[in-house]
């Protein structure tokens, strides 16, 4: 399949291509169409196979930029990687007006609140400042509808169990999330018992 044949529109697949990308990877192969239809996915998936560039361009396709309200939440271990994805999103989503922003620790919360107060579709952030945020209630949640938790076991590993369910407490009880990690312990099949419905499993 082509990202054309996903159903990915016009201005996204322009940001893909710019990108430098010519066909999905495996991964974006079995996940990108069951995500777009909406459902529940869990992705056992090391870093390098092009998990990243999924979360962009889902995350670019699904949301409405005609909102300032902010409709994807993604979840990282790391700074860096929260980074990372939000530089991909504005990447692929060149020529679309799409707003993301980064909420992690170590940047000053000020520019955090003036971020989020001017309005964003999308924010990439790491548990402990996107939970603060939340409970600032600087991070509205009332119209995420697409939650992605990204290297879930390295999230646990480094001890963001109870944040990540801190902040799910505060999402809608109608909510897609997608699950991303390399190995998939009790602990992890734990979150997806509490926050799945019903999850398509794809191991690349
Ligand atoms: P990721 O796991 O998304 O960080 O991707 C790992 C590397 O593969 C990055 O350098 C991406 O730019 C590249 N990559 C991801 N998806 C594709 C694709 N469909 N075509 C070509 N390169 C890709």
């Amino acid at each position: 399949t082509s990202f054309a044949e996903m159903g990915i529109k016009d201005d996204l697949l322009r940001g893909i291509y710019q990108y430098g990308f010519e066909k999905p990877s495996a991964i974006q192969q079995r996940a990108v169409v069951p995500i777009l239809q909406g459902r529940d996915v869990i992705a056992q998936a090391q870093s390098g196979t092009g998990k990243t560039s999924m979360i962009g361009l889902t995350v670019c396709q699904t949301v409405d930029t005609s909102s300032r309200e902010v409709q994807a939440l993604i979840l990282s271990p790391t700074r860096e990687l929260a980074s990372q994805t939000e530089k991909v999103i504005l990447a692929m989503g060149n020529f679309m007006s799409i707003k993301v922003h980064a909420c992690i620790g170590g940047k000053s919360v000020g520019d955090d609140i003036r971020k989020l107060e001017n309005g964003v579709q999308v924010v990439s952030g790491t548990p402990g400042r996107v939970c603060d945020m939340i409970k600032r209630r600087t991070l509205k949640t009332t119209q995420i509808k697409l939650l992605i938790l990204d290297e879930s076991d390295e999230m646990l590993s480094r001890g963001f169990k109870d944040q990540i369910y801190d902040i799910y407490r505060y999402l809608p009880p109608v909510l897609q999330v997608c699950l991303i990690s390399a190995t998939l312990p009790h602990e992890i099949l734990e979150m997806t018992n509490k926050f799945m419905t019903d999850p398509i499993r794809i191991l690349v």
